[in-house]
């Protein structure tokens, strides 16, 4: 007999991948130019040249008997040292390699926490539609604690406090936020975050321990029209945030990122120490070695992310003249518009009719919608377009 929980998880795909393999099989049907795939948030520009001159320089240079090796648990001291610099220098913080503890990218930071932070079954994790998927997953599965969902505040996509304040108990031992956001492309607003950090002061005086604050933020450098995102973890003192540079610099396969613990953090100590245990029992072993090397020179740059204002404009004027309803995304690159029937995966599926592939909101947790991930050649968006003007035509529009 096996474990029948991950039997099952095995053997479902996410709805996600479900529609990408879909794309695959239809590109060889019809062509990889004529599947129109905004499933997969796989970021489409190359890594800067910064990262190839450093992946280069370090193999060229240095013994291949230890570019490859094992490192310390957390990261090498020069690794966690360079991103404590550059976090430093862009948010004027004092952190330290002490500080960090680098991961195989988001997906493992945010897990590492749930599992660091989880003591009983009876723990609770509030997480914030729309989000991302797996953190259901890495709650209930992967640390055995409870999940614990606020529906959306569909009018701009920022908290819903009046759920949020119903919900929180004291069992809450941490409140998940991702902003910029997967999938709604919104930006917290400064307003959101005091507002956020002041109630979990108050919740957690009340309770009598703390509320952590697992701040996923792998669209931090991600966002347009000059929006500033603030970082949340000065504004309130138990934040850990996880990082990856999946994004930022192009580098998901590569599966490099970080768990910030501040001082700050109540029982700092423990707290970052549970956290190298949880990389220890999810068997983690390290962040890649040559990969630590390479963030360490280039923890400052980012790909060239202007392809993504690009799309993301033609896209959100595109849709919303046809008559589409959407917030206008401020970070990330999704799109995540209204569907022209109640029922996100009959319109999703009716998409498909076009080669249009577009994941149900409902796998966020907001029924309704449908994201598009626009992480994509612009041809591909300039050639979707009509398309989607005819999928509306067929809803009247
Ligand atoms: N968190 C969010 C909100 C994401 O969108 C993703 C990936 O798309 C991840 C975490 C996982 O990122 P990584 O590839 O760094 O594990």
């Amino acid at each position: 007999m096996l474990n029948q929980t991950v039997l099952a998880l095995g053997k479902k795909r996410s709805t996600i991948r479900e529609i990408f393999e879909f794309g695959n099989q239809r590109a060889k049907i019809v062509g990889r130019e004529n599947v129109f795939d905004f499933s997969i948030g796989n970021p489409n520009v190359p890594a800067p040249n910064s990262v190839q001159q450093a992946i280069c320089d370090i193999i060229n240079t240095q013994n291949p008997a230890t570019v490859h090796g094992y490192t310390s648990a957390q990261g090498t001291e020069d690794s966690r040292a360079a991103i404590a610099e550059s976090l430093n220098a862009r948010f004027g913080t004092d952190y330290s390699a002490k500080n960090l503890y680098l991961t195989v990218g988001a997906a493992a930071s945010i897990s590492i926490c749930f599992k660091a932070l989880t003591a009983s079954p009876e723990d609770e994790f509030i997480v914030f539609a729309p989000y991302f998927p797996e953190y259901q997953v890495f709650i209930e599965h992967g640390s055995g604690a409870k999940c614990v969902l606020i529906p959306a505040q569909e009018q701009d996509f920022q908290i819903n406090f009046e759920e949020f304040e119903r919900k929180l108990s004291p069992h809450t031992k941490g409140v998940v936020i991702n902003s910029p956001n997967n999938p709604s492309g919104v930006v917290y607003s400064d307003e959101t975050v005091c507002r956020l950090s002041a109630l979990l002061n108050k919740k957690a005086e009340e309770y009598g321990h703390p509320i952590y604050l697992i701040s996923d933020e792998p669209y931090r450098e991600i966002i347009y029209d000059g929006i500033e995102v603030p970082f949340i973890a000065p504004k309130y003192k138990n934040t850990l945030v996880c990082y990856s540079y999946s994004k930022s610099l192009s580098l998901p396969g590569e599966r490099i990122g970080y768990v910030l613990v501040p001082n700050a953090v109540d029982n700092f100590e423990d707290v970052y120490a549970a956290v190298c245990g949880a990389g220890r029992v999810l068997g983690y072993v390290c962040a890649p070695a040559l990969f630590q090397q390479v963030i360490a020179r280039c923890a400052a740059d980012t790909a060239d992310l202007s392809i993504y204002e690009e799309n993301r404009k033609l896209l959100f004027e595109g849709l919303t003249s046809m008559g589409y309803n959407c917030i206008k995304p401020e970070g990330a690159f999704y799109l995540f518009p209204q569907t022209l029937e109640a029922d996100d995966y009959a319109f999703c599926e009716r998409a498909k009719k076009y080669d249009l592939l577009l994941v149900p909101g409902a796998d966020f947790g907001a029924p309704g919608h449908m994201r598009i991930s626009y992480c994509v050649q612009t041809e591909t968006v300039l050639r979707a377009l009509p398309l989607f003007k005819k999928l509306a035509k067929e809803y009247g529009l």
